[in-house]
């Protein structure tokens, strides 16, 4: 079975997210554990407006407001708390001391929900002045946006149903029912043929989760780091099988040709490293989840 955007593909997801709320809840109701909301938050020191020749940045400047791309479903790293729609968790506070180092508070950064389809031309377009969203570098993303990092090194992995013991590695997908997501790259890798498995191609993590937890598929794969957070709220009914295969190293989008921007937002992470922040972040909302803290290499690439 290959589902993609197509109305009956719609309305079974829908079908089978209104199944999953009702068993389980949207978001860590009915006896699950935190939502992901529940993690380390804080303001960082604001700099003073620097003086940056970045086309991007004067315009943020000129309007006051930061606008940033992040994922909203994704708990311990990016995730949007639906009673209070706060968003939190490791990427947001690398959003947020970035920001800082450019002179913006974090009540003058507005984030936008930007999902893995569409990240390239949100950032080409100007929608998101830079995006902070589980974002792998590669070269073929670098033809068209700009990357600062890897600020984080993830790899892809396996989520499952606690009770299934069949799925023991990437090697024991032959035939098995795998979801993914659109524009991600544990989507292109798992349509290898040597894998041998049947995708399921949806929108959001998060559907592919409540596919899972309706037995509509056997797996998802996506990051280690985003399956632990979901593993994280229902550890009774999920586990991460724990042989990442491939590497996935995050990084900070923008506009290509934003040079100036890009130093900037280098030069912040790296502070933001070495004065601890990054740590003390890492530790209060990913190491949550149950990442281990790898302090990442400085200085980072310049290209
Ligand atoms: N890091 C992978 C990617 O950038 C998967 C996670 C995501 O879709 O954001 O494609």
């Amino acid at each position: 079975m290959r589902i993609r955007k197509t109305a009956a593909a719609g309305a079974m997801v829908l079908a089978l997210a209104a199944t999953a709320t009702a068993c389980g809840g949207e978001s860590g109701t009915a006896g699950d554990k935190p939502a992901g909301g529940d993690v380390f938050s804080k303001d960082y020191k604001v700099a003073a407006t620097p003086k940056i020749d970045s086309p991007v940045l004067k315009k943020a400047q000129a309007a006051k407001k930061l606008v940033i791309g992040v994922k909203a479903d994704q708990p311990f790293l990016g995730f949007k708390d639906p009673g209070t729609d706060k968003y939190s968790g490791f990427d947001i506070e690398i959003a947020k001391m970035v920001a800082a180092d450019l002179g913006f508070s974090t009540k003058q950064i507005q984030f936008k929900t930007i999902d893995s389809n569409v990240r390239e031309t949100t950032i080409s377009n100007g929608d998101v002045d830079y995006y902070v969203g589980t974002y792998t570098i590669n070269d073929e993303r670098k033809k068209q946006v700009g990357f600062a990092g890897p600020y984080y090194t993830a790899g892809a992995d396996l989520l499952v149903r606690k009770d299934d013991k069949s799925i023991t590695g990437p090697d024991a997908l032959k035939g098995k029912k795998v979801c993914s997501i659109t524009g991600s790259t544990p989507l292109q890798e798992i349509k290898k043929p040597k894998y041998g498995a049947k995708t399921t191609e949806l929108g959001k993590y998060s559907d592919c989760v409540k596919v899972l937890l309706d037995g509509g598929v056997d797996a998802v794969t996506t990051d280690d780091a985003i399956l632990k957070g979901y593993a994280a709220q229902r550890p009774e009914k999920l586990r991460v099988v724990g042989k990442p295969f491939t590497k996935e190293p995050y990084g900070i989008g923008m506009k290509k040709d934003d040079k100036a921007l890009r130093d900037a937002i280098t030069k912040a992470l790296e502070d933001h490293i070495k004065n601890g922040d990054y740590k003390k972040a890492y530790e209060g909302t990913l190491g949550k989840s149950g990442s281990k803290y790898v302090a990442p290499e400085t200085p980072l690439p310049r290209y």
